[in-house]
């Protein structure tokens, strides 16, 4: 990382909220709100994502319930590409693909619309943190059976202790902050 993107990791680090034992005890919750609610920062977060996809031919941007959308949206348009929501189960309106994925206890499952990619589309997947990678994983398998190529991975927040990225081998990863 070149000098003025580590004086960036270094303000927005500076401004992201830790939240010990939220939403249960041993968690550290990594707030973002604080970065949303700061113009200058938030702005310089969705230029870095943009920076390191543009160019690359990405049409749709998945992003993830429910901070991921809110990160998804300006990169999008940024790009010059749509924005997809994926979702809980059950939330999405019209017929869905869905990817189920491993929790601590029992499993989760993801949901795009059937036609929200299409064969052959570039896509970028958008999140607030990696923490395991099951999420992420997920949404990978859920672009890849739209017939999507999942060209890359931006996430604000990368938890390394928690090797996610071990779960996503392959993957072009962008993390901005590291912890
Ligand atoms: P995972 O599937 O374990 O990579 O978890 C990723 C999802 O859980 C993301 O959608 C995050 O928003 C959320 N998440 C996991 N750990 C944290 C954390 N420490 N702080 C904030 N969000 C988290």
């Amino acid at each position: 990382m070149n000098q003025d993107i580590l004086q960036t990791v270094s303000r927005l680090k500076a401004i992201v909220r830790d939240v010990p034992d939220f939403p249960k005890k041993g968690i550290i919750f990594k707030d973002i709100t604080p970065l949303l609610a700061d113009h200058a920062a938030f702005s310089e977060t969705i230029a870095y994502f943009a920076g390191q996809f543009r160019g690359r031919g990405i049409t749709k941007v998945l992003g993830i319930e429910a901070r991921g959308f809110l990160l998804a949206g300006p990169i999008a348009m940024a790009l010059g590409a749509g924005i997809v929501p994926v979702r809980k189960k059950g939330k999405l309106p019209y017929k869905t693909l869905s990817a189920s994925y491993e929790l601590e206890y029992g499993t989760d499952t993801l949901e795009m619309h059937v036609d929200a990619v299409k064969p052959g589309e570039k896509v970028l997947i958008v999140d607030d943190v990696l923490a395991t990678g099951g999420t992420a994983g997920a949404v990978c398998e859920l672009a890849e059976k739209g017939g999507a190529t999942v060209e890359g991975i931006a996430m604000l927040i990368e938890l390394e202790f928690l090797k996610g990225r071990a779960k996503l081998p392959g993957r072009d990863i962008q993390a901005l902050l590291k912890y």
